[in-house]
């Protein structure tokens, strides 16, 4: 086992990582920027560096990162989310200077960074995907010609996207030439690579993905699956496990196929497999795949009692899986709740600043991860989310009175957040019954509900 990890990234899942090496007498070293020198990943860190410049970039520049790993003696990255986790030149980077990256091969996370790839490669696998064209394009008139192939309504999306960014949803022509122009742009600045794909635009399914885990000796396992179907702007805010309306015999198929599918290909360390679900029609189809620890791992963690990140670091170090496939049970209902500085009414827009007042909640079934306190100042730079909330109990009932409970009790004062609307939607009938796809957020908003 190691004895000391680097972790390469901050905040909540910063800390996160720093209690799974605690737990494993792994010595941790945290790297910050002069943005977050009040951090509080940064006090729990065994040893902590600031990487002076660009508070980004401190986070990005993986040849310095590395250097400070050799030079502090740890022998492995844990990447965490975001950042550098799916960059496959870091990892393969890591590899040539002999420190061992917490993820997947390079290889692997440059076959399903390239979201078109990836879709090709899991149909191989037997995967069923959604309808689109089999090359990203970089101009709008071979856009047009495949988006007439498909028919309208279509979704523009990045091919080497992520975070629901430079996507759009097209319902004519027309509306193609303009959003094609601001997609493209989109990507490009996020990305670094503007390339389109085009697909099927599916009419409100659910958003269902499948946690997976594999060691270095082909043995790969399934944790069950998550509903993550409540979002804004194509960005998760709410995830369930497990889903509280997938029928038994879908759900089996799809845990099935998954593991099946990745078995073919071969896979390390954890990921997650995303799929596009019509409860009503039992289609459904594979849409990308992300080769990191997800911000929503928690709610298997919940129902499952395995520690993922745990997980992912023992694999790393070389121990095959811990548990087989027939050891994993599951255990009642979980919901997680991104907490995120963002204001209601300028459109959810992020809102950083101080935090003036912090009371989380607590009680049975409740676990906080978090990576703020009274008084810490937000800083600007970064994504908006604050905590998570991570809710359990025996039923689904059980786990609706215990959310509605907790999400009560939470108080951040200094700065909006999305608690209030967290407050509606945990007492919305539909949401109560299951009844959900992913426009069930955007429509409930649109019609002031
Ligand atoms: P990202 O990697 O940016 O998160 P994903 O491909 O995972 O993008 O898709 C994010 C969300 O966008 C999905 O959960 C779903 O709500 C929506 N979405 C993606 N593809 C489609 C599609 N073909 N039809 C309808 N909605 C889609």
């Amino acid at each position: 086992m190691f004895k000391k990890v680097l972790i390469a990234n901050r905040g909540e899942v910063a800390l996160r990582i720093i209690r799974a090496c605690k737990e494993l007498g792994i010595k941790t070293v945290a790297i910050y920027s002069e943005a977050d020198v009040r951090s509080l990943y940064v006090k729990k860190a065994d040893e902590a560096y600031l990487i002076p410049g660009d508070p980004i970039r401190a986070y990005l520049d993986y040849v310095r990162i590395v250097d400070l790993a050799r030079q502090v003696g740890a022998e492995a990255i844990h990447p965490g989310y975001g950042f550098l986790a799916e960059n496959a030149d870091f990892a393969r980077y890591c590899q040539r200077r002999g420190i061992t990256f917490i993820g997947p091969t390079p290889e692997q996370i440059d076959t399903f960074g390239d979201k078109v790839k990836a879709k090709k490669v899991m149909e191989e696998a037997g995967l069923p995907t959604v309808p689109g064209i089999p090359e990203p394009v970089t101009e709008v008139e071979d856009a047009l010609k495949f988006a007439r192939e498909i028919g309208f309504p279509v979704m523009l999306k990045a091919a080497y996207g992520g975070g629901g960014r430079g996507m759009r949803v097209v319902h004519s022509e027309e509306e193609l030439r303009t959003a094609f122009e601001s997609a493209y742009r989109e990507a490009e600045t996020f990305f670094g690579k503007g390339d389109i794909f085009i697909e099927r635009y599916l009419d409100n399914p659910k958003h269902i993905e499948v946690q997976v885990l594999g060691d270095k000796y082909g043995n790969i396992i399934h944790l069950g699956e998550r509903d993550c179907s409540i979002q804004r702007r194509h960005q998760k805010l709410i995830e369930i496990a497990p889903s509280p309306a997938l029928p038994r015999d879908l759900r089996m198929k799809i845990l099935g196929n998954a593991v099946r599918a990745l078995m073919r290909v071969g896979y390390e360390n954890a990921g997650t497999l995303e799929f596009l679900v019509d409860v009503r029609t039992g289609e459904y189809y594979f849409i990308e795949m992300n080769t990191r620890l997800q911000v929503e791992h928690t709610i298997t963690e919940a129902i499952t009692g395995v520690d993922i990140v745990e997980t992912m670091i023992k694999i790393a170090a070389g121990e095959p899986l811990p548990f087989l496939q027939s050891d994993v049970t599951y255990r009642g209902y979980a919901i997680e709740f991104r907490i995120n500085a963002e204001d209601p009414k300028k459109g959810f827009a992020p809102s950083p600043g101080k935090i003036t007042a912090y009371y989380s909640p607590g009680g049975p079934g409740v676990r906080i991860d978090a990576g703020v306190y009274k008084d810490y100042i937000i800083p600007p730079y970064y994504d908006s989310m604050i905590a998570k909330m991570t809710v359990w109990a025996l039923t689904w009932e059980k786990v609706v009175a215990r959310a509605r409970r907790a999400i009560d009790e939470f108080i951040v004062r200094g700065v909006p957040t999305n608690i209030p609307l967290y407050r509606e939607i945990i007492r919305d009938p539909d949401f109560l019954r299951g009844d959900f796809g992913v426009k069930f957020l955007e429509e409930k908003i649109q019609k002031g509900e």
